[in-house]
């Protein structure tokens, strides 16, 4: 039976991501219906094997000789539970698919990102986090998964079953094994009204301020006009409705509020500093693209992301700000992109796992207190490298 997927090569069965940068050649793409037939195909391939959700990430995480395993046909939401407000999703759902159910059932995600397209497991894996000063990354509000093992076991983990592996698992870029389920805490349905304006680049300095003050607020530097446009998102009991200026306000349910469009193609370079000194990065970022990178049109973005306890997040107990640096797929970007990590360098930056970088296990050794835990652990579910790539190896060293 055709169940409808989408084919995620193309005729010459190669594998690329969103932005065109990274290049596959699998020896088999496969497409699962349940979480039984994973399980078989996991346990009875000899081959490395990685699992990819939509391909938003700009690093070669997905990119296999191996076997490529897609999730699509392993979505939709389980159960929800009213009173613990939580839904337990398949991990191949996308997220933009969430919304409309969860709000039937008088909730919604807690926070989102820019957009709406990633698959959950995707999104989750590499710490995906939209903007608050008070709300932590997507994976934080996993409370419990369920993976496919190499042996093809299925592993449940939660704060209470192996929670170490937990603690690990929620940000761990497909290393330990294919993340059939997670259960996703939320909260009430909820309105926000989005405004936008722009200011003079001065209004950057009182960034951290302000965003104590509003639940979601962030800003797009353009390095083209030297002005800054901030977007505020707040709760709201107003209706929704598009107010007067459509473009600039607008009031509607959370899970239509949060995604923006994101059409053209772009790679992106995204790290988190301490909250306290975003600022002051975000100045010398724009000073280093100010005295060199004058070509550059693509905005830089600048958020806030509240600390957490999850062994490879780059808000790992620290609250942070992350700052992003654009630039068209079909530019160069490897000057600008350098240039901005050795200016986050000094910030102790924490690169976004699904955004480009080229740090290396024994840099992010430094910056990751909890790295041998997850390398231990990694070990322990995955001994035989099973769920590597060349990627990944360096990544991790191991
Ligand atoms: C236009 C655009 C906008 C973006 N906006 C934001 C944003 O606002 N905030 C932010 O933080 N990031 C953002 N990103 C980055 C993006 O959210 C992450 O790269 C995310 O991981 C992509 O999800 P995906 O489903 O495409 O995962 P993929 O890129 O396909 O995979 C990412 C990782 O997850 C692993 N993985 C996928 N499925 C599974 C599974 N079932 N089990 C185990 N591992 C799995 C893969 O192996 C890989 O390691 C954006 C990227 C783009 C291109």
């Amino acid at each position: 039976m055709d169940s409808g997927h989408r084919n995620i090569v193309d005729r010459h069965g190669t594998w690329s991501n969103f932005s065109g940068r990274v290049h596959a050649q699998p020896s088999r793409v496969c497409y699962p219906r349940s979480e039984t037939e994973l399980q078989t195909l996991v346990r009875d391939t000899r081959e490395n094997v990685r699992a990819v959700g939509t391909g938003h990430s700009c690093t070669p995480l997905c990119a296999t000789d191996g076997l490529l395993v897609c999730l699509d046909d392993i979505a939709g939401i389980v159960a929800i539970s009213k009173d613990k407000q939580t839904a337990t999703i398949r991990g191949g759902s996308k997220i933009h698919d969430l919304g409309p159910t969860l709000r039937d059932a008088g909730l919604a995600t807690i926070n989102q990102g820019d957009v709406d397209v990633q698959s959950i497991a995707g999104a989750v894996s590499t710490g995906t986090h939209g903007t608050g000063p008070s709300l932590g990354s997507m994976s934080t509000a996993v409370r419990s998964m369920r993976i496919v093992l190499a042996s093809g076991d299925v592993l449940e983990c939660s704060s209470d079953v192996e929670p170490e592996i937990f603690k690990a698992a929620r940000v761990s870029l497909g290393a330990f094994g294919v993340i059939s389920e997670v259960e996703l805490q939320l909260v009430p349905a909820y309105r926000l009204h989005q405004r936008e304006w722009k200011e003079g680049v001065s209004g950057a300095r009182s960034f951290i301020s302000r965003s104590n003050q509003n639940r979601h607020l962030e800003f797009f530097w353009s390095p083209a006009r030297d002005v800054v446009y901030l977007k505020s998102l707040n709760p709201t009991d107003d209706e929704p409705s598009d107010l007067p200026d459509q473009k600039r306000e607008l009031i509607g349910h959370s899970a239509d509020v949060f995604p923006s469009i994101r059409e053209d193609p772009f790679n992106e370079l995204e790290f988190a500093v301490p909250a306290a000194k975003g600022v002051e990065c975000f100045q010398e970022i724009r000073k280093m693209m100010r005295e060199r990178h004058e070509e550059v049109f693509w905005p830089v973005e600048v958020r806030t992301l509240a600390a957490d306890d999850i062994d490879l997040s780059p808000a790992f107990e620290r609250d942070s700000v992350t700052l992003s640096v654009h630039q068209a797929a079909d530019l160069p970007s490897d000057k600008l992109f350098a240039d901005a990590q050795a200016v986050f360098a000094n910030y102790g930056g924490r690169p976004h796992w699904g955004k480009f970088h080229t740090l290396e296990a024994r840099e992010l050794r430094d910056l990751y207190p909890n790295w041998d835990n997850f390398l231990k652990i990694r070990s322990r579910l995955d001994p035989s490298g099973k769920f590597a790539n060349p990627y990944l190896r360096v990544l991790l060293g191991a």
